[in-house]
């Protein structure tokens, strides 16, 4: 149905959001008050979709994650299927927070797991949860014992955009292999805290002077739109043959851009009960709005 309509044969990774449920609240969750909404995927309706992208899109990359992915009690048999029948490369995109026995479980099928952080010590555990910080920090020192490759993410905001430099040398001598930036969207929780927001773009150009002056061994990988000038012009996903990824909310609704998560303007569905992928397009669904997607480069 995305190739009919869009054109579209590729989709290199399928984003995942298993469930909305989640241990934590943080303050600029993009979910908002869908962090408390059950809608969730069964095992069967999560296996069912990989099968479809995997075969339909010759999907090749999975990236679970929520709310958060290890409160979904079927994580494991999900991971099991993508990695053992499908051979997806698998990611997972979690808080971390006290996932240890869980992580070990899976840890063979697990090709990367993913910690988000929003700053160092106190800064992460306002925003995130208390104790939040030395956990995730705990998590990637198991990761790396258990032999899981591991990133991390965090979402620049005005608290922590003075420490991301302290941050990646930490997550670097955890042996963390790339730190992925985000810029904050006012959606969700973060609409309710305007003052998170770094209005300022010469912030961006600081930050990316300092990492730029900064030998780390760690990968830096950012939003463009952390920048003085914004990102460049980047095609819109209808006029593409071949898109980076996909994401699915536990409802089933996709997103094509990254840009539009959260804003809910899906062009397409899919229908668990039919196990099949819908056009319900609308006056403003992505296609229409012709949302950009948002363009990575590194620092
Ligand atoms: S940002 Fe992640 S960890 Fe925080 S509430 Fe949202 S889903 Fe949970």
């Amino acid at each position: 149905m995305i190739h009919e309509i869009t054109g579209i044969r590729k989709v290199r990774m399928l984003y995942l959001q298993l469930l909305y449920r989640c241990n934590f609240s943080c303050a600029h969750c993009f979910h908002g008050e869908r962090l408390k909404h059950a809608d969730a995927f069964t095992a069967q309706q999560a296996c069912n979709l990989l099968l479809l992208m995997r075969s339909q899109h010759d999907t090749e990359a999975v990236t679970l994650l929520g709310g958060e992915p290890f409160v979904y009690k079927d994580l494991a048999r999900v991971v099991r299927y993508a990695k053992h029948t499908l051979g997806l490369t698998v990611e997972i995109c979690s808080n971390g927070y006290r996932i240890g026995p869980r992580l070990r479980d899976i840890a063979p099928c697990v090709d990367l797991l993913r910690i988000s952080l929003e700053g160092i010590r106190n800064t992460n555990d306002l925003i995130r949860r208390a104790g939040s910080y030395t956990a995730a920090l705990e998590t990637l020192a198991l990761a790396r014992s258990l032999g899981v490759q591991t990133g991390a993410t965090l979402t620049v905001n005005r608290y922590n955009i003075g420490e991301v430099v302290d941050l990646a040398e930490t997550l670097q001598s955890l042996g963390v292999l790339q730190l992925k930036l985000h810029q904050l969207r006012p959606v969700g929780n973060a609409a309710l805290h305007p003052e998170m927001l770094v209005t300022s773009s010469s912030a961006y150009s600081k930050l990316r002077d300092q990492l730029g002056n900064t030998a780390l061994g760690i990968e830096i990988i950012l939003d463009e739109d952390l920048s003085e000038d914004g990102a460049p012009a980047c095609a819109v996903p209808g006029e593409r043959d071949e898109i980076d990824r996909i994401e699915s909310d536990p409802r089933g609704a996709l997103t094509m851009s990254c840009k539009a998560v959260g804003k809910d303007s899906h062009a397409f569905w899919y229908d668990k009960s039919s196990d099949r992928i819908v056009h319900r397009p609308s006056a403003n669904d992505e296609l229409k709005l012709a949302i950009p997607d948002v363009v990575y480069g590194h620092a």
